[in-house]
């Protein structure tokens, strides 16, 4: 459809739409809100940046009836894209009376307890945090008409798929469900299959799992040691004034101390963890989509699914535990433009997670020579401690923890400690190998 007069959208949603200045439909708009709003099952395979976001926002709140409990429950990944979700929802409700809750873990439950208490119409939340409150008996999931899975392979791919199951299955049995994900595959199918009414199918830009081929694809391998050097040198000559990078460190603990090393060497990064307080991920956040160059410093889990656009350069410090992760960073986590460039730093131990890379995203990686005279002298020792950061592959096993957001798995109850179980790791998610068949 041309535009949204035309969906029979009401007056208090066009005038916030006005209001944000979205004149007209995005293609996935105009393709999904007709279809939800006749009731039916929607699956959109589309990624984020398309306009997703208020492409079930919107039928959705349009929809709504209010009440106490939540008629709508929107699942997300992460605190980040819940957070952004929220900013959306609440745009759009300005002319509304209706209320909406986000939930997530990592802060206190009660404020979110009391949110739910005073009445919601809409809720939106990590998987973790919403069955806590589900648990808990302080969601109540009987009104529910309305069921959003968001990034629907990303949760999946983060270790969600008991909690999704979870929740898919406490939902009422006449209910809309509608899931968005970035690629088809199989195991997204599947929960379509299981879950969805008859879904209608909606296709929106190219598959995820092709995007990464019109990317430069680099690569440096080096000592352990050398690794800070490499990266320093790497920022320092193939940098420009227009850059704008995101570097993925493994850790929290290898984040911040490839913050330091930035920082001494003038290069003045943002910096983006689990273990920051709320506030001040969202000011680096905030910062980093508002400059039009720079270098973020990110965990994964940080930095997952987020809305950043003009990124030119995605660089891998510590090797992604899977390939599927060197895929979502480097065509998704990040927009990137077509003559984007991914750099990752393997070390001399992991020549075969660089096979597996290549193999599995089907591309073929660059070596890059760096020279890292300037750089020789920075010790490593100094940033790290020494011991207890060391290759990708034994940092786990030595007790170095992963970016979990204060997260943790399994089914059992978070009892007060602010889980949303969300992580770094993928090695639950299988073996590579998998992926073969
Ligand atoms: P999303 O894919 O939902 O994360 O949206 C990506 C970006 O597109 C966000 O910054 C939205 O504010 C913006 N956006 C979504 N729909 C429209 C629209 N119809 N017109 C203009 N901008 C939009």
């Amino acid at each position: 459809m041309e535009n949204f007069e035309q969906m029979g959208l009401s007056p208090d949603l066009l005038k916030a739409l006005r209001a944000m200045k979205f004149e007209k439909p995005t293609e996935v708009q105009s393709m999904a809100i007709p279809e939800i709003l006749k009731g039916r099952d929607v699956y959109v395979r589309s990624k984020t940046g398309t306009g997703k976001t208020a492409a079930f926002l919107l039928p959705i709140m349009q929809m709504l009836q209010r009440g106490r409990d939540p008629g709508a429950l929107v699942v997300v990944p992460t605190r980040e894209l819940a957070l952004q979700t929220d900013g959306v929802a609440r745009k759009l409700a300005a002319n509304s009376r209706l209320h909406v809750t986000t939930v997530y873990g990592g802060v206190s439950l009660n404020p979110q307890i009391d949110s739910l208490d005073a009445g919601t119409d809409l809720m939106i939340g990590t998987p973790g945090r919403i069955i806590d409150l589900m648990e808990r008996g302080a969601a109540h999931m009987d009104g529910v008409r309305f069921l959003v899975l968001d990034e629907a392979d990303l949760m999946l791919d983060m270790g969600f798929i008991d909690d999704i199951e979870y929740i898919l299955k406490s939902m009422p049995r006449t209910k809309q469900t509608l899931l968005f994900s970035a690629t088809s595959r199989k195991e997204i199918m599947d929960i379509a299959d299981r879950h969805m009414n008859n879904p209608f199918h909606i296709s929106v830009g190219p598959d995820d799992e092709l995007v990464v081929t019109s990317i430069k694809h680099m690569y440096a391998i080096v000592p352990g040691t050398k690794k800070i050097a490499t990266l320093l040198a790497y920022l320092k000559t193939r940098m420009s004034a227009n850059s704008k990078s995101i570097v993925f460190a493994r850790t929290q603990i290898a984040a911040s101390a490839l913050y330091s090393a930035l920082s001494d060497f003038g290069m003045s990064p943002l910096l983006l963890h689990g273990g920051m307080t709320q506030a001040k991920r969202e000011m680096a956040m905030r910062r980093f989509k508002n400059d039009k160059s720079g270098i973020l410093i990110a965990t994964n889990v940080a930095a997952r699914g987020l809305d950043i656009s003009n990124i030119t350069d995605i660089i891998n410090f510590d090797v992604p535990d899977d390939p599927i992760v060197y895929i979502h960073r480097v065509g998704r986590s990040a927009r990137m433009g077509k003559d984007g460039r991914a750099f990752t730093i393997f070390s001399s131990d992991q020549a075969r997670e660089l096979k597996n890379i290549e193999y599995y995203s089907n591309i073929s990686m660059e070596r890059e020579q760096i020279n890292t005279d300037e750089f020789k002298n920075v010790s490593f020792g100094k940033y790290f401690q020494r011991g207890r950061y060391d290759s990708d592959r034994q940092g786990q096993s030595r007790g170095f923890r992963n970016d979990r957001s204060g997260g943790f798995r399994g089914r059992s109850r978070d009892g007060g400690r602010g889980g949303d179980r969300s992580h770094d790791s993928y090695r639950q998610r299988g073996n590579y190998r998998d992926r073969r068949k």
